[in-house]
């Protein structure tokens, strides 16, 4: 959707001109949170490039973040099939949802749980802080992180020849952990690694 086609989309149809706005982490696809749009609120998403939403709790047009700062910001907007509902993809600042979780729908995308856990990697390198131990890790620098996943990948390598259950995926923890701090160390984080592996999988 564009300001030159919103015009198509079906706010006749709705139920008090509103429809409904789903967003979606355009990074990781997590879905973030439902909302409805107006035709208002959808021409404010598009010339601001922040998510505003129709509000009917306070009857008025809300853009997410404007007290909490958890702005979404716009990367693309979608009608679907008969235009009368519109999926937007944006990036968000922090916690989308306002308990404080990245997503209203925290308990069905328990899936998801690699990208919460790279969340609050990337969080604690961006604001360290002397009482996590992965800003601690961080600031030693790019060399000492992967020697850390070398050590891991080792001990992971060792425990495959017993059959220890716990001390196996204790192991595969510790690996998965050092492996997205080295990404994050490295500025990368894992939907470039699923890109590669994507264009991978013929
Ligand atoms: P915010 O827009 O993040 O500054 O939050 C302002 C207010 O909007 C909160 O106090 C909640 O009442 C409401 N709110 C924030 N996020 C959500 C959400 N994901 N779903 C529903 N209501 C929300
Ligand atoms: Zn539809
Ligand atoms: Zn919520
Ligand atoms: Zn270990």
């Amino acid at each position: 959707i564009s300001s030159d086609n919103i015009k198509e989309l079906n706010f006749e149809k709705a139920a008090n001109g509103l429809l409904p706005a789903i967003v979606q982490d355009a990074d990781t696809r997590v879905v973030l949170m439902q909302g409805y749009m107006d035709r208002e609120a959808l021409e404010k998403t598009l010339s601001t490039n922040l998510v505003t939403f129709f509000s009917r709790s306070k009857q008025r047009l809300w853009t997410k973040g404007e007290s909490s700062e958890n702005f979404l910001h716009l990367v693309s907007a979608a009608a679907d099939c008969d235009r009368d509902s519109i999926l937007v993809q944006a990036r968000p600042d922090g916690p989308t949802c306002h308990t404080g979780d990245d997503t209203c729908w925290n308990d069905v995308n328990q899936g998801e749980f690699f990208d919460h856990l790279e969340r609050t990697i990337q969080h604690r390198r961006d604001n360290p802080s002397e009482k996590s131990y992965t800003s601690q890790l961080l600031a030693r620098g790019i060399n000492k992180v992967a020697q850390k996943v070398g050590e891991e990948a080792v001990e992971l390598v060792i425990e495959a020849k017993d059959d220890d259950r716990d001390l196996f995926l204790g192991e595969a923890a510790d690996l998965m952990y050092h492996y997205i701090v080295l990404l994050a160390a490295k500025g990368y984080n894992l939907e470039d690694v699923r890109e590669v592996l994507r264009s991978r999988h013929k």
